[in-house]
């Protein structure tokens, strides 16, 4: 499936679910999730009149396995090979699945509060605004270890007031246990793997990622 270009709410209206996809819009009462609660519920993108329909075993394992991949906004022949590669690593696959998706470094500029949403972190990276070990990274998809040093690029601050001033508001104590970020040097550290079971706990409180696994294991 090539790259979705739509709208991001789109997304979370066909899975009813919110998914993040718009940075500080998706806390308020903006969210078209939000403004369609207690009202009559709007039509489910994509779903035609079957939605309606009881799902499948397969259609609930579906579901849940786009939602996975949306929340991520990847394609899913990345999405896929990300299964493939969780499969061949020890541990449990879902774990490794979710230490992987976290491991991008779109995902970890996002995580760090510089990214406003996911789609700008990756802009921000694409954009080559940082370097990973002193060398450039701008790759989205790149995979990030525990050691590793996240640093922006010299002089991007400086050619992007508007950028630095809004990173003073970025609180660095949000940014999750697996990354270390010093604010005034603009570094960040992976301090350790991130781990699975906490990465579903903090952000998939409803996802039943054994549904996922199951999905590419028929
Ligand atoms: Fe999803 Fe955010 Fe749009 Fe709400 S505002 S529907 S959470 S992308």
């Amino acid at each position: 499936m090539s790259k979705y270009t739509g709208p991001k709410c789109r997304l979370c209206r066909r899975e009813q679910e919110k998914l993040y996809l718009k940075g500080d819009r998706c806390k308020t009462d903006r969210c078209p999730l939000e403004a369609s609660r207690g009202k009559r519920a709007k039509g489910v993108p994509g779903a035609g009149r079957k939605f309606r329909r009881r799902l499948t075993d397969f259609g609930v394992q579906l579901r849940e396995k786009q939602k996975l991949r949306r929340y991520y906004l990847i394609t899913e022949k990345q999405f896929s090979n990300y299964v493939k590669k969780a499969g061949s690593m020890k541990g449990t696959k879902s774990s490794n699945l979710f230490k992987l998706l976290e491991s991008r470094l779109d995902m970890v500029i996002f995580r760090l509060g510089i990214g406003r949403s996911k789609m700008e972190a990756r802009q921000l990276v694409t954009h080559g605004f940082f370097t990973v070990n002193q060398r450039r990274a701008d790759i989205a998809s790149f995979l990030v270890k525990q050691g590793d040093v996240i640093e922006f690029k010299k002089n991007v601050l400086d050619k992007h007031p508007a950028l630095k001033e809004r990173l003073d508001e970025v609180d660095p104590g949000k940014a999750p246990a697996w990354l270390k970020f010093n604010k005034d040097l603009m570094i960040a550290e992976v301090v350790e793997a991130p781990k699975g079971e906490d990465i579903k706990s903090m952000y998939f409180t409803e996802l039943k990622e054994n549904l996922v696994i199951e999905y590419y294991s028929r």
